[in-house]
């Protein structure tokens, strides 16, 4: 058996200290454990490099604004705590979880006595999808918010409970993660990463605007187009993903991963898709 996450050995950063790993706690009675007032980033350390480390800590700081819970660390000092976190924990290859949650000052709906509780922890995590033979998706029966109905744009640990729910479904059906649509029935991404069709040679992706706009996803349309591959962001119906030549999804977990099945239709793992996976390797000091 596996060791649960609160079982581990290494140090975590909380509000300031390096405290022991088994020793980083929280009340039960925190308000963002009762109503899903967190924010959080996943951010990879490849070779000793971390990857994009001040986009993903201003998207923290970005999260926790548009939830009403402004962090009280800059960007620079949210940039410290990550840094030593790594070197204390002595990691050149894995993940970064940094974490910012309601505290435990207030327990009504109410929370403006609530402080930010931020933590940092990180540790070892190689391939989120395997050995890299693609991926198979089962169409989700949950639907991606409007954004007047959720706070679509924060990566707020609230939005992840659907996403949870998905994921079991599609385990539950025997693929590999969910494909979400959106509320209007347009494609929208996956259980925790953004997805791509190719098409005659030029990428196609859905606007993200009830959904994460992805670090990586950005980084991949920059890499496509620097590469003179076409990239063109619009409005994707899900019978038409199914006449896509090659499909792939992208996130910090993910990296850039095929999609070689969704329901009943097969899709083959084409040269855009390996070219792409190929310059984000280089990207992030992979190869
Ligand atoms: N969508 C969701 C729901 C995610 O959880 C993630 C992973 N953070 C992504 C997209 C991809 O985002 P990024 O490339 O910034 O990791």
């Amino acid at each position: 058996m596996t060791l649960s996450f609160d079982q581990l050995d290494g140090w975590i950063w909380m509000n300031g200290d390096m405290v022991e790993w088994k020793n980083a706690k929280t009340h039960v009675l925190s308000h963002g454990l009762h109503y899903g007032g967190s924010v959080f980033e996943g951010i990879r350390i490849y070779n000793g490099q971390i990857f994009k480390l001040r986009e993903h800590m201003e998207r923290l700081i970005v999260s926790a604004e548009m939830i009403g819970m402004p962090l009280s660390q800059s960007c620079d000092e949210l940039c410290i705590a990550v840094n030593e976190t790594v070197e204390k924990n002595n990691l050149t290859d894995g993940y970064i979880r940094p974490l910012a949650w309601r505290g435990a000052e207030e327990l009504g709906i109410g929370a403006t006595m609530c402080s930010a509780q931020v933590m940092v922890a990180a540790w070892p995590w190689g391939k989120y999808f395997g050995a890299g033979d693609g991926i198979t998706l089962c169409t989700s029966k949950w639907k991606k918010p409007a954004p007047d109905t959720a706070v679509t744009a924060a990566k707020t640990g609230a939005l992840y409970v659907v996403n949870t729910m998905a994921k079991h479904e599609a385990i539950h059906n025997g693929f590999s993660d969910a494909l979400m649509m959106d509320y209007r029935g347009y494609v929208a991404e996956i259980s925790a990463a953004n997805l791509f069709m190719v098409k005659d040679g030029a990428l196609h992706t859905p606007i993200p605007d009830c959904f994460l706009n992805g670090i990586t996803r950005l980084t991949v349309i920059d890499l496509a187009r620097a590469a003179g591959i076409e990239v063109v962001e619009r409005r994707i119906m899900p019978d038409e993903l199914m006449t896509a030549d090659e499909i792939f999804v992208t996130g910090t977990l993910a990296e850039v991963t095929p999609v070689v099945k969704i329901d009943e239709t097969t899709f083959e793992i084409g040269d855009t898709t390996r070219q792409l996976i190929n310059l984000y390797q280089q990207e992030t000091g992979q190869i």
